[in-house]
């Protein structure tokens, strides 16, 4: 036998380790639509772990908006915005946005991932400050870690805790950003954005919201900025067009001036390719769908309430419902017997959340049927609830 190069080596140790953890990450060929359907390995399930909340990615007007798109200026963009890849469909997206999140401009990037990565490390750099919640989203993190800015972690959703990192750690930099999910992706509650606001004010600290699974969904669509009625005191409201919005991109809506900034200064705006004139396209016709649709902005929200209210858990905040089940063993073994039942919910495992708390994330979406959802909780409730309460 040839001798194995350290390469290949090392790669298979680490695969061996990660699959005896149960934590082995594969890639599953899936069809989507119509609506909540999926297809797996020839088999066609109901999908309850989607982020197309408003099932838009299949909608006929977005479709064919994402198609004319292609007609009129082709399938690529050429070139990054700052070259070629400007085209006109992107200051109408721009404008769209920044109106919904009542701003006076908006950066839309290639995707929130990108985003967040480019925002914060051009905003704060090595003598600043950045405090972030515990289970903000990987790249909201990695922002962080970029900027190399000094970074403290509070405990999720504690204002007390933030306010005493505050007090320690805010006199000695000379700038601060404070960064929270508005929705957790993986927990489904709120961020208290609009109690972190007037602190961040207090501080003089730049709040940044990650709306991901805030847009279209919370406060008749404009996002968690928006919840209570009026406008919550958030400087940079981020977030992305490939969940509710049903395509791809991401965004940042925020005062002129900052956005001015981020387009001359943000590295993953400026050393990457436009989007694809059929993506901004797509958000263009979704933008209008949500900004016209209050009752359908609603409904994801409305269905997973179904669902809290047939297992008696609390009512929730998004359409994102998460049953921990602690065990990623235990986690991958629910989820395949859903599938047998034809429900497709992938398990989710650290290090996606913290240690422990592998779990089913459940989502919500405004074409669920209630006779899937009644069957979905039936199921839950008699075969992987007992054995959570017997751990
Ligand atoms: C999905 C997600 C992102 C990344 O957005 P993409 O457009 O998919 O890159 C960022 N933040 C949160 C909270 C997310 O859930």
């Amino acid at each position: 036998m040839a001798k194995e190069n350290s390469l290949d080596a090392f790669v298979k140790g680490k695969l061996d380790a990660l699959e005896k953890r149960a934590l082995r990450r594969v890639l599953v060929e899936t069809a989507r639509g119509p609506a909540a359907a999926a297809e797996r390995g020839g088999r066609k399930l109901v999908s309850f772990c989607c982020n197309d909340y408003l099932n838009l990615s299949q909608s006929a007007r977005v479709k064919e908006a994402a198609k004319a798109a292609i007609d009129a200026y082709g399938a690529g963009s050429g070139a990054s915005r700052h070259i070629t890849g400007n085209h006109p469909l992107y200051t109408e997206l721009e404008t769209r946005l920044a109106r919904l999140k009542e701003t006076e401009d908006c950066v839309v990037f290639g995707s929130g991932y990108l985003a967040n990565m480019g925002i914060v490390s051009a905003l704060v750099g090595p003598g600043d400050l950045v405090l972030a919640d515990e289970l903000s989203h990987n790249c909201l993190m990695m922002g962080a870690r970029l900027s190399y800015a000094e970074t403290h972690i509070f405990r999720h959703n504690d204002l007390a805790h933030l306010a005493e990192l505050l007090d320690a750690h805010r006199g000695n930099a000379r700038h601060c950003m404070i960064l929270t999910d508005g929705v957790f992706s993986m927990d489904g509650d709120l961020a208290p954005v609009r109690e972190m606001g007037e602190l961040a004010r207090r501080y003089d600290a730049w709040l940044m919201t990650d709306d991901a699974h805030g847009i279209g969904v919370v406060a008749d669509g404009k996002g968690s900025s928006f919840i209570g009625g009026t406008k919550a005191d958030v400087p940079l409201q981020m977030g992305t067009l490939s969940k509710a919005v049903g395509g791809y991109g991401g965004y940042l809506c925020a005062s002129r001036a900052v956005c001015d900034f981020i387009r001359t200064r943000a590295r993953t705006l400026i050393y990457t390719t436009g989007l694809p004139p059929a993506s901004v396209a797509a958000a263009i016709a979704s933008i209008d769908i949500i900004e016209s649709d209050k009752e359908l902005t609603r409904r994801p929200v409305e269905k997973a309430k179904r669902f809290t209210r047939a297992l008696n858990l609390p009512d929730p905040e998004s359409p994102i419902v998460p049953v921990l089940l602690g065990d990623a063993g235990a986690t991958l073994e629910a989820s395949k017997m859903l599938e047998v039942e034809g429900f497709l919910v992938t398990g989710i495992r650290p290090p996606t959340v913290p240690e422990g708390t592998a779990r089913l994330r459940i989502t919500f979406t405004a074409e669920h049927e209630d006779a899937d959802i009644d069957r979905l909780a039936a199921i839950i409730r008699e075969r992987i609830m007992p054995k959570r309460a017997a751990e």
